[in-house]
């Protein structure tokens, strides 16, 4: 919790045997304390930027960001955790303040180290998309000069915009979701906006791995009844195999807040899919569990 306090300017002038540069300094950095306490009282309002300390085979310990304030994505896929967005939209905007998230970030680490807690990784992985934020790459930027590599977790639904590649060329990871590459599959898991095009996203994909110089990762959300068959395991394995990547992920839904949850394929598929990404897709592994955990 974060105590209101006085933010009175000083009026103090130099005292005698204090240079001047000294005691503007001193005023400057008392200046940003204030600015910094006035930041994360308002940003602790107005809802959660770090969503908490995640652990995972890949990361290890990160630092989960969301820097999409109102669930806004451009999917509403039928595994979605928190029961889907508010807003399904493609139009990209400013969604916080760039200096906010990097303060509310560098004071939740600094708590963090104080407990002993390292961190190796910052991950915006947010429970929206996070490239509809057009700020993205300045929160890369900024966040840079705390010296942790970042990592951004996108559905890739708009790798296909310039803009939003100059923000990916940024982070150190990123991963891409391909559940299907089957447009009727891919309409009915992840329940797209209608503006979108799964050629244009395919094509996106294939060009940022090209080009990418970071650790590129994919995930495909196996769910029962809509792409649990081996020919849809082939086709997408095709496809990852052409492009330049370090891993790629098959993954089953976790909870949900919703009446009918989307289920993982059943235990006999499973074991299929295992073997046929095992033998076919070349650095590819079936994880049966979310990947991150609290
Ligand atoms: S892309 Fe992610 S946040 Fe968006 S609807 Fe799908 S699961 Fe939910």
């Amino acid at each position: 919790m974060i105590a209101e306090t006085g933010n009175t300017p000083s009026t103090a002038v130099p005292c005698a045997g204090t240079d001047t540069a000294t005691w503007i300094r001193r005023h400057a950095l008392k200046f940003r304390e204030r600015l910094e306490h006035r930041i994360l009282l308002d940003s602790s309002k107005k809802g959660k930027v770090v969503l908490g300390v995640m652990q995972s085979p890949r990361l290890g310990t990160s630092l989960r960001i969301n820097n999409i304030r109102c669930t806004t994505c451009t999917y509403n896929c039928v595994y979605c955790e928190g029961g889907g967005p508010a807003v399904v939209s493609t139009v990209r905007r400013e969604c916080l303040s760039p200096y906010e998230l990097y303060i509310v970030v560098k004071n939740a680490l600094e708590e963090l180290a104080a407990k002993g807690t390292h961190i190796d990784w910052l991950s915006f992985n947010p429970t929206s998309e996070p490239t509809i934020d057009i700020a993205l790459w300045r929160e890369i930027g900024l966040l840079r000069d705390l010296g942790i590599p970042i990592a951004v977790f996108t559905n890739a639904s708009l790798v296909w915009n310039p803009l939003v590649l100059d923000s990916l060329h940024c982070a150190d990871y990123v991963s891409l979701k391909v559940d299907s590459v089957d447009e009727d599959t891919w309409r009915r898991i992840n329940r797209p906006h209608t503006c979108l095009s799964l050629d244009q996203i395919l094509r996106g994909i294939a060009d940022f791995s090209r080009t990418y110089a970071g650790t590129l990762t994919t995930e495909t959300m196996l769910v029962r009844g809509v792409n649990d068959s081996i020919q849809e395991l082939e086709r997408t394995g095709v496809f990852l195999c052409t492009l330049k990547r370090s891993h790629s992920y098959f993954m089953t839904p976790g909870p949900q807040t919703v009446a009918e949850p989307a289920l993982g394929p059943d235990p006999a598929f499973m074991e299929r899919a295992a073997v046929y990404i095992r033998d076919h897709i070349p650095a590819a592994e079936l994880v049966p569990l979310p990947m991150e955990r609290v």
